[in-house]
């Protein structure tokens, strides 16, 4: 069994692993406070700790179960990209997002998470659905990704997480245990479950199953069409759940969790942007009492699909009216986009390999 990392274990396991160590519980506290505000890099690094534990640390308890291998920083610095590789190889993305403060509302560090390694639901218009399902994440590797950012943010005096949003790669609610644990540990490390959105493609019987949690979790319902015909296309879940099903779903959730429900809308040009799907998803919202949430297609390789032109864009959100926002700005784009990094990293490893197999094939 692989060790355990900082970021899985709750503060009572933390404490337990210490007092085996004949240590006193606030080194639990010492070392999450370093951790989470990015003041080490590393056990070693704790400066406050005496020598011996730090090495024992290092015996018991991984600093994390990711690594990261690439970033890309994008809208002035405001949004960060990462691609984090686990211990078994797999890669996942995760993008850590700033909203600057207005006198309306307070700053923001939003830190998008993938939930799992592909993604099994096969979305037409999605990078990480091309994939595949590969592997579940752990609550573990899913904390880690937050823990990532705050060490980031952190070390650059920019501040923690703020809120977490699980619209990275992966169906959040089919690696369902893992999830619920995350976010449990995510409470403990300063992130309420007020402040988690949960991203879902439709999966009705954990859609009850987590409004019963206790956790007053915020829920995105992915619908991207106002008929079955063409979610059934879109979204191959929709065949199980369809659109009625789902959106009384969320209503159950809104009742059970007094959380309202928000609807995101891949916009894809002659495929769900006519006058009539904006009519439609004014009504379905209505309906649902909440927000939608417009994304233009962003370009994956290998399909033909793409968002309709902007001034279509900006027509179809006054259509669907005051409850649409279209999320085109900046880090709510590379959160959209969540998945592509990694797909565009793998095609060029594999022009890479390719290449190298020519060059070597070609070489006396
Ligand atoms: N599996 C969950 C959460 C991850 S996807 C879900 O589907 O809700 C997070 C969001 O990114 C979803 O709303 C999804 O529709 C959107 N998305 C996926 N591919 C996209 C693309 N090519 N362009 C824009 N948004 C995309
Ligand atoms: Fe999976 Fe969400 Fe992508 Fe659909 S949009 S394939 S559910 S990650």
């Amino acid at each position: 069994m692989t060790m355990p990392s900082l970021g899985g274990i709750s503060q009572a396991q933390l404490r337990e692993l210490l007092n085996e160590m004949g240590q006193p519980a606030y080194r639990a506290e010492q070392i999450r406070l370093h951790a989470w505000r990015g003041s080490a890099l590393g056990f070693g690094k704790m400066e406050n700790l005496p020598a011996r534990l730090r090495t024992q640390l290092h015996s018991r308890l991984s600093w994390s179960s990711l690594q990261p291998v690439d970033s890309t920083v994008a809208d002035r610095g405001l949004t960060e990209k990462l691609l984090l590789r686990a211990t078994d190889g797999q890669e996942v993305e995760a993008v850590m997002i700033r909203h600057e403060g207005s006198p309306a509302s307070r700053p923001r560090r939003t830190v998008c998470v993938s939930s799992q390694v592909g993604c099994a639901i096969g979305c037409s218009f999605c990078a990480t659905g091309q994939l595949g399902l590969r592997r579940n994440l752990e609550a573990g590797e899913i904390t880690d990704q937050v823990l990532e950012a705050a060490r980031r943010w952190g070390a650059s005096g920019l501040g923690q997480p703020t809120n977490v949003v699980y619209m990275g790669m992966g169906e959040p609610l089919q690696n369902y245990s893992a999830v619920v644990s995350s976010i449990r540990l995510l409470q403990e490390w300063g992130v309420a479950p007020r402040r988690v959105v949960v991203s879902t493609s439709g999966l009705v019987p954990e859609i009850d199953r987590l409004a019963a949690e206790g956790l007053p979790v915020r829920l995105a319902i992915s619908l991207h069409a106002t008929s079955d015909e063409v979610r059934d296309r879109l979204v191959p879940l929709n065949r199980r759940y369809p659109i009625e099903d789902l959106l009384a779903a969320g209503l159950r959730f809104t009742a059970r969790t007094g959380r309202r429900v928000s609807l995101e809308y891949v916009l894809i040009a002659g495929v769900n942007d006519s006058s009539q799907d904006a009519e439609g998803l004014r009504r379905l919202a209505a309906q649902l009492h909440g927000h939608v949430n417009l994304i233009p297609m962003n370009k994956i390789p290998g399909s033909q699909l793409a968002a309709p032109p902007l001034d279509r864009c900006r027509a179809f959100a006054a259509m669907v009216g005051p409850r649409a926002t279209m999320r085109i700005s900046r880090g709510d784009r590379a959160t959209a986009a969540c998945g592509q990094l990694r797909a565009a990293m793998e095609a060029d490893r594999r022009r890479l390999e390719r290449t190298a197999l020519r060059l070597a094939a070609s070489s006396p």
